[in-house]
C-alpha cells in the first residue's frame, strides 16, 4: 500500500494516460494499416483496368491472337512496376512474374465464377511474400478474358513495422514525460495542502484565535481551509468560556472564604465568651452553607459539560413536583411577606429526572422569592399545551431590564450584582434552570418589564 498521496496520483495519472496512449495506438495503427491496404487496391484497380484496356487493344489488333497480346501488354504495362497476369476462358495465357504462378491461376479460377466483373483478392503467397491482386473480367469477341493487376503487400508491412517501432520507442518516453508532469501536477496540487498542514501545527491551545489563511487556495482546499477554522472558532469560544467559568468561579470561592478567615481571625484574636462565639460560628455556617451550595452547582454544570449525566428518566407527577417546591419556599415568602399562589390542573404526568426537575422549579421560585419586594407576589402555573407542559413563574417584583434579559441564563450572569451577592446568588441559578430544560429536550423563556415584574417559562416535550 503506497501511502503518499503524490505518489498514488501519480501512479493514477500514470495508469490512465497509459491506457489512454495504449488505446490511441492501437486506433492509430489500425486506421494507417486500412489506409495503406485501401491505396494498395485502388492502385492495383487502376493497374487492372489499364491492362485489360490494353490487351483488348492488342487483342484487336493482332486478330485474337491472346498469348501474343498478353505478351505485348505485359511489356508495355513494365514501367508501371506492377505484376500483371492474363487469362483466357479459364487458361493461364502470360505474367510478368519471374517466379511460378500457381497461385495466381488459383486466384483467377476463384474470381472467374464470380458475377462481379472487377475484383480486389488476396493472393497468399507472390514470389515469397503474401500478396493483393486486382482482377478485371471482359470479353472480347467470343472469349472471356482475366486482366490481373498484383502486388507484394511486403511494402505495406514494412511500413507498419516502422510505425510499431516508432511508437514503442516514444512510449516509454512518453510516459517518462507524463509521470514527471503527473508528479510535479501533484505536488503543486498538494503544496496548498502542505502549507495548511505547517500552519496546523503552530496552532496550540494558547493561540486558537489564530486562523489558517484561506488565500489563494483552491475551492475545495479553501472550503477545507473555511471548515478548519470554524472548528477553530468553535474550540476558542469553548475554551474561552471554560476560562472564564474557572476563573469566575475561583473568584465566587474567594469571596465566603475570605469571610470565615475574616471572622476566625477576629475571633481567635483574644478570648471571647459564649455569644460571641456563636455568632462567629453562626457566620461561618452560613458561609459554609453558601459555598455547599456553589460547590454543588459548579459540580452540576461541569457534569453537564463533561456529558455525563444520566438523566433518571421516570413517570412523575409534575403537579405534586411543583405543589411541594411551592411549599418548601412558601415560609421565606411568608417572612418577606409575599403572597405565593399555586395553579396546576390535577394528575399531570412527564417522563424525566424528578431530582433535576425540582432543582429545576426550585430555582425559578426562589429566584422569584428573592428579587421581589415584600408584600409582592408570585404565581406558579403549571399548564398542558397541545403536546407540551407548560410552567410560568411569575412575580410581581423588580423585573430585569432589557440590556440584561439576553444573559441572564449565562454562568456567573448577575442582572443586579450588588443585590444579588447579597442575597447569595452566584449566577448559576439560571444557567442550571436552562440546562434541565434542555436536557429534557426542552426550553425556557423570559418576559421582563423593569418595576413590573419578570415570567419565566419553562416549556418541556411531553
Ligand atoms: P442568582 O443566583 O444571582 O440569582 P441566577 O442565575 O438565578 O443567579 O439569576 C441571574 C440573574 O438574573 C440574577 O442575578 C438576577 O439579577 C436576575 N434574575 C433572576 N431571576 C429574577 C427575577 N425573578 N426577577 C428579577 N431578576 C431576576
Amino acid at each position: 500500500m503506497i501511502r503518499s498521496l503524490r505518489l498514488r496520483l501519480t501512479l493514477w495519472y500514470l495508469a490512465f494516460f497509459s491506457l489512454l496512449l495504449a488505446a490511441f495506438s492501437v486506433f492509430l495503427y489500425g486506421l494507417l494499416a486500412r489506409t495503406l491496404r485501401d491505396r494498395l487496391d485502388e492502385r492495383l484497380s487502376a493497374g487492372a483496368e489499364t491492362a485489360a484496356g490494353l490487351f483488348r487493344a492488342e487483342l484487336e489488333e493482332l486478330n485474337g491472337d491472346a498469348p501474343a497480346a498478353a505478351a505485348e501488354t505485359i511489356t508495355e504495362m513494365r514501367p508501371q512496376a506492377i505484376l500483371v497476369a492474363f487469362f483466357a476462358d479459364g487458361r493461364f495465357l502470360a505474367s510478368s512474374s519471374s517466379g511460378p504462378v500457381k497461385q495466381l491461376e488459383m486466384a483467377a479460377a476463384r474470381v472467374w465464377g464470380q458475377a462481379e466483373t472487377a475484383l480486389v483478392v488476396d493472393v497468399p503467397e507472390l514470389d515469397g511474400h503474401a500478396a493483393r491482386a486486382a482482377t478485371r473480367r471482359f470479353t472480347a469477341g467470343n472469349v472471356t478474358c482475366l486482366a490481373m493487376a498484383g502486388q507484394s503487400t511486403e511494402s505495406i508491412y514494412s511500413d507498419l513495422r516502422g510505425f510499431r517501432d516508432l511508437l514503442f520507442g516514444a512510449l516509454p518516453l512518453l510516459l517518462a514525460v507524463a509521470g514527471l508532469g503527473g508528479y510535479a501536477l501533484a505536488t503543486r496540487s498538494l503544496a496548498p495542502l502542505n502549507a495548511m498542514a505547517a500552519q496546523a501545527r503552530e496552532i496550540t491551545s494558547s493561540s486558537l484565535d489564530r486562523r489558517l489563511a484561506v488565500g489563494a487556495a483552491a475551492g475545495e482546499l479553501r472550503l477545507l481551509a473555511a471548515s478548519f477554522n470554524e472548528l477553530l472558532s468553535r474550540l476558542d469560544r469553548s475554551f474561552e468560556t471554560m476560562r472564564r467559568f474557572v476563573a469566575d468561579a475561583s473568584h465566587e470561592l474567594r469571596t465566603p472564604l475570605a469571610v470565615i478567615r475574616g471572622e476566625t481571625d477576629v475571633a481567635l484574636a483574644r478570648d471571647r465568651n459564649a455569644a460571641e462565639y456563636r455568632e462567629t460560628l453562626g457566620v461561618v455556617q452560613d458561609e459554609a452553607r453558601r459555598l455547599s451550595r456553589l460547590v454543588e452547582d459548579l459540580l452540576s454544570l461541569a457534569r453537564a459539560d463533561a456529558g455525563r449525566v444520566n438523566l433518571k428518566s421516570e413517570i412523575l407527577y409534575v403537579d405534586d413536583l411543583v405543589a411541594e417546591c411551592c411549599r418548601s419556599v412558601q415560609p421565606a415568602a411568608g417572612a418577606h411577606n409575599i403572597t405565593l399562589r399555586c395553579r396546576a390542573p390535577e394528575d399531570v404526568s412527564f417522563q424525566g429526572d424528578e431530582g433535576l426537575l425540582r432543582r429545576m422549579v426550585l430555582n425559578l421560585l426562589d429566584n422569584a422569592v428573592r428579587y421581589t419586594p415584600a408584600g409582592g407576589r408570585v404565581d406558579v402555573a403549571l399548564r398542558t399545551e397541545d403536546r407540551w407542559l407548560r410552567i410560568d413563574v411569575t412575580d410581581n417584583g423588580m423585573g430585569i431590564p432589557p440590556q440584561d434579559a439576553p444573559h441572564v441564563f449565562e454562568r456567573f450572569y448577575r442582572a443586579d450584582k450588588a443585590r444579588s451577592r447579597n442575597e447569595g446568588g452566584f449566577g448559576l441559578g439560571l444557567s442550571i434552570v436552562k440546562w434541565v430544560a434542555e436536557a429534557h429536550r426542552g426550553t425556557v423563556s423570559l418576559t421582563s418589564e423593569p418595576g413590573a415584574g419578570s415570567t419565566f417559562s419553562v416549556f418541556l416535550p411531553r
